[in-house]
């Protein structure tokens, strides 16, 4: 049985498949992808008011693509308007910059004890035993 949605982006009702956005939008979208990049092509120093106002596609949407890594604008990186989420610095693509990049996989390896050889019992497992000794204990 399809499931039917409502498309977040034009408010159709389509059928969900795999996309969350309804295939007449997919098709808009690519399309404004095709003419930004086309035009980033051709004007690789353009930044995001300047690839806005020349293809009509919103800054919003010209931000998503390169936060999903999908377009890479060159110039500076200042004028582009595109920082790290988490320091700041300018990036010409994506959310974070090389070195968070690197912290955040970094931390997330600790977190998760994939840095240390010796296998450990996750934190999570640990809690969830006590957490239902707890409970029975409660119960009983
Ligand atoms: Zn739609
Ligand atoms: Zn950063």
């Amino acid at each position: 049985m399809p499931e039917i949605r409502n498309c977040p982006r034009c408010g159709r009702i389509f059928t969900y498949v795999n996309r969350l956005i309804c295939s007449r939008c997919i098709e808009d979208e690519e399309q404004e992808f095709k003419l930004v990049k086309e035009y980033v092509y051709d004007n690789p120093g353009a930044n995001i008011p300047e690839v806005s106002a020349a293809t009509g596609v919103s800054v919003d949407r010209i931000m998503r693509f390169l936060r999903e890594e999908r377009l890479e604008l060159k110039g500076n990186g200042e004028s582009l308007g595109l920082g790290c989420e988490r320091c700041g610095m300018s990036i010409p693509s994506g959310r974070f910059c090389v070195k968070c990049k690197e912290e955040i996989s970094q931390g997330f390896k600790r977190e998760f004890g994939l840095d240390r050889k010796p296998v450990e019992q996750p934190k999570d497992t640990k809690q969830q035993e006590k957490m239902f000794t707890a409970t029975r204990r409660k119960t009983e």
